[in-house]
């Protein structure tokens, strides 16, 4: 629209109109360029944050390692969830399945055989003895030799045909576009109709077009977009520092309207540090394990004290079978204790130690010949050792699962037929304190045929551990201060109920039974209907003895209750719930990449805490954007204001063009910018979220627009009509008009600070940029007015101090009015 108004401009031979057009084009342009090209730097920069690593055998030890430090003959470990890092030739595969859907299009994940002989020209998803750079794990386990890294891996080669989808705008700035759009529209309308009425009237069309253009382009919120690109910019840079990293732009504003969060138990609220406390021998009572976390200090001390003889027997026969059983590793090297795997095989790896039993000696006595995995859905690990000239089976899992293995158990004089009521007591009253129980069995198998869960039968049931998982500091505070905020939060676990619950409340997350739901009542549910479903969701604080693809279920049922969910996750099967929510939530630390890959939000210290501070982010972006918006349409409207008053008055139209564009230069050409870098107001999360689906303009948007936009429009309309009325000759009343204009502007963006709270409560220290940026403008104006040339070319010139102060004590209005309008609202909130 501008070089369409220059080019009039310059035909119709008013060159320095044209040249001045040409200039604020210019410096429009290079602000926003300059600002829109920090931010999204500043973005790209981020995503980059999440990395991945490689599990890689080196001299026949294994290591973590940063995925691009592979080299080609690495030997790398593939598991459920990992992304490949590097092009693998497969040596050993173990039902892996492995989703290429990011090289061939295909979105069944391929089974993977390391023994396939393949044709030479075998296409690419074919090779079913390779596992390709970028690809994921979605079941199974592997290995592989690293052939091909970086750009020769087939990856690599396609690279540069790849284009990148995620860097698809976020859906609040195309809105954000698509309403600049619409408003543009309004705008032209409005401006059309100011021509048509003039050149009626006989005014010089030409003069009526380029002032009419001039209006639309005043009056447009063209700030919008960049404002927003920088919004968000800043609310990723503040999460990022807040250990919240945002994969998708989505994310910032749906986190502002998240009213509720499905949280993992384990490593989210708890620390992941478990240690294991209690070993019961059922029939034989409780023994205690000293000492903490992941060191191999302390001991087994009984009632009396030292375990006797027979005690020690027991508890090597115990820790013997937990180490067998056992996918983790703790051990010395280079003089340091190191550990990785499952945090429950650690905790049993470390009390081995501490009775003498190491990892490497047992496994190297009794070799592995098969094994099951533990897996969530199973809820229980079991291997296959030789033991002598025997093979013998030990298995580990939740005590309900072990106890339909077994048929005997161990006592203190041998073993003995199973009492399961008392186990199942002991597992009770172990769950009720807040332990995480596990059971431990052995037994013989004699056939010779593959290793499979039909075997587990006839076990003897050796031992009850109890684990405590300490609760995350901040996790309690966190907890309440999104019930403050209207959000609710829920805990999604494995776990047995009864320990769940105990956890729940001392977080003051549930108090009773009826808050806890469990996965195989779910399950019940699911086959009535979604009614009943939807039913037991809606009490529900806990899920334990959950499996991970019911958490599908879960969202999907709270999304049909008509909320906004965030969920949280870490495995492969976590997925499709993150997907399926509004806000998938991935664990840094311990997520695989798949589940990164799935999310919206990284949080690198798996802490629920850094959620909370991420909705809280999410939040003050919301508020900021609708800041900005504030500002650019209620100064856009006021203009539009005065143009329509004059109209039906019937006077001159009260600004030139060169007027408009340099109004909308010093008005608001950083002044959005700066609104978009306000900080928190502080009480974001004592508000409740904003309600589903509610747009920007609610009514309470609505009410302030017209309100200030009538105010700051009428009032400029009364003092141009009086100032004309009185013999000012028209330059005089113009720049009158324009400079009580600017000062309305200028103050305007102190009412936009706070929807509710009073302009004189916000330190103008909070935000500097904003205020010296401001100020600074209004500056550009006095010194334009003092100016020789330049006040030439806008038409305006410097006014006595006496009209200075009365141009001054007229714009207060409008900080008035405002600060009446926010201390009614204080007391009527709007509906
Ligand atoms: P959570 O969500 O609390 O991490 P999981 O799904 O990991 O729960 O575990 C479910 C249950 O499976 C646990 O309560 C425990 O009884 C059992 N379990 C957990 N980890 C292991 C393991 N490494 N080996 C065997 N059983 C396990
Ligand atoms: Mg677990």
């Amino acid at each position: 629209m501008l070089l369409v108004a220059a080019v009039v401009s310059f035909f119709l031979e008013r060159h320095t109109d044209a040249f001045f057009i040409l200039a604020v084009l210019l410096i429009n342009a290079v602000i926003g360029t300059a600002q829109e090209y920090s931010a999204e730097r500043n973005l790209e920069s981020l995503r980059n944050l999440v990395r991945t690593y490689a599990r890689v055998v080196r001299e026949g030890e294994s290591f973590e390692v940063d995925a691009e430090e592979c080299v080609p003959g690495d030997i790398v470990l593939l598991e459920e969830g990992m992304k490949v890092p590097a092009d693998l030739r497969l040596i050993e595969t173990h039902a892996l399945n492995v989703d290429e859907s990011l090289l061939t299009g295909e979105s069944a994940p391929v089974s993977k055989d390391a023994s396939a002989v393949l044709k030479w020209n075998a296409a690419l998803g074919d090779r079913v003895n390779m596992a390709f750079a970028g690809t994921i794990v979605t079941r199974g386990r592997g290995k592989g030799v690293v052939v091909a890294t970086g750009i020769e891996t087939e990856l690599g080669r396609l690279a540069e045909t790849l284009t990148d989808v995620e860097s698809a705008k976020p859906p609040l700035t195309r809105r954000m576009e698509v309403f600049s759009g619409n408003i543009a529209k309004a705008v032209l309308i409005a401006v059309l109709l100011i021509i048509a009425i003039e050149v009626r009237r006989g005014m010089d069309p030409a003069q009526v077009f380029v002032q009419s253009v001039a209006l639309a382009v005043s009056a447009i919120p063209e700030g919008l977009p960049v404002a927003l690109t920088v919004v968000l910019a800043v609310a990723v840079n503040r999460m990022a520092r807040r250990n919240v990293i945002v994969r998708r732009m989505v994310a910032v504003e749906t986190l502002g309207s998240c009213d509720f969060i499905a949280s993992d138990k384990t490593g989210t609220l708890t620390m992941n540090v478990l240690t294991a406390r209690l070993v019961a021998i059922p029939g034989h009572g409780y023994m205690e394990v000293t000492g903490d976390g992941i060191s191999p200090e302390g001991e087994i001390r009984t009632a009396h004290g030292r375990p006797t003889e027979r005690e020690e027997h027991l508890i090597k026969r115990v820790v013997t079978a937990a180490t067998l059983c056992n996918e983790a590793f703790f051990g010395m090297r280079n003089g340091r204790w190191v550990h990785h795997g499952d945090t429950v095989d650690v905790a049993l790896l470390v009390m081995a130690h501490k009775v003498g039993v190491m990892q490497a000696d047992v496994t190297a006595k009794h070799p592995m010949v098969a094994q099951i995995p533990f897996a969530s859905e199973r809820k229980f690990a079991a291997t296959l050792n030789r033991v002598g000239e025997r093979h013998q089976v030990f298995v580990k899992g939740a005590p309900e699962i072990l106890i339909e293995m077994c048929d005997r158990m161990v006592t203190i004089d041998g073993d003995a037929p199973l009492e399961r009521d008392a186990i199942e007591r002991c597992a009770a009253d172990m769950a009720n304190n807040g332990y995480r129980v596990l059971a431990i069995a052995d037994g013989v198998v004699e056939s010779d045929e593959e290793f499979s869960d039909k075997q587990l039968r006839g076990l003897t049931f050796l031992a009850l551990i109890g684990m405590i998982d300490p609760l995350r500091p901040e996790a309690e505070h966190a907890v309440a201060r999104c019930r403050k905020a209207g959000i609710q939060v829920a805990m999604v676990t494995g776990d047995h109920p009864i320990t769940a619950l105990a956890i729940a409340r001392e977080l003051g997350l549930a108090q009773s039974m009826e808050e806890v739901v469990t996965g195989p009542e779910l399950k019940k549910a699911e086959h009535i209907g979604d009614e009943a479903f939807d039913d037991l969701i809606r009490q529900a604080r806990v899920f334990a003895r959950v499996e991970p693809r019911q958490k599908l279920d879960i969202v999907q049922s709270l999304i049909r209750l008509g909320h906004t969910v965030a969920v949280t996750g870490d495995g492969a099967n976590d997925a499709p719930a993150m997907r399926a929510a509004h806000v998938g939530v991935a664990m840094g630390m311990s997520g695989t990449d798949i589940a990164k890959e799935s999310a919206e939000l990284v949080i690198t210290d798996d802490n629920f805490a850094s959620i909370v501070a991420g909705v809280e982010e999410g939040r003050v972006a919301y508020s900021n954007v609708r800041k900005v918006i504030f500002l650019l349409v209620s100064t856009g409207a006021a203009e539009i204001v005065l143009f329509f008053l004059s109209l039906f008055a019937a006077v001159p139209l009260p600004l030139l063009a060169v007027q408009l564009l340099w109004l909308n230069l010093v008005t608001n050409g950083i002044q959005h910018i700066g609104l978009a870098l306000e900080p928190a107001e502080g009480d974001e999360m004592r508000r409740p979220p904003r309600p589903h689906g509610e747009g920007i303009f609610n009514r309470i948007m609505v009410e302030r627009i017209l309100l200030s936009s009538i105010v700051m429009g009428g009032i400029t309309f009364m003092l141009y009509r009086y100032l004309l009325s009185t013999g000012s000759s028209m330059d005089e009343a113009r720049n009158s008009t324009m400079l009580l204009m600017v000062l309305f502007e200028n103050l305007q963006v102190f009412n936009s600070r706070s929807e509710l709270r009073s302009a004189f409560s916000l330190s103008p220290m909070r935000n500097p940029i904003l205020v010296i940026g401001t100020l600074g403008a209004q500056l550009v104006h006095i010194t334009a007015m003092y100016t020789p040339w330049l006040s030439g070319v806008l038409n305006i010139g410097p006014v006595s101090l006496e009209h200075w102060a009365r141009l001054l004590a007229l714009a207060l209005t409008i900080l008035v009015a405002m600060e009446a309008y926010k201390m009614v609202r204080r007391r009527v909130p709007s509906a």
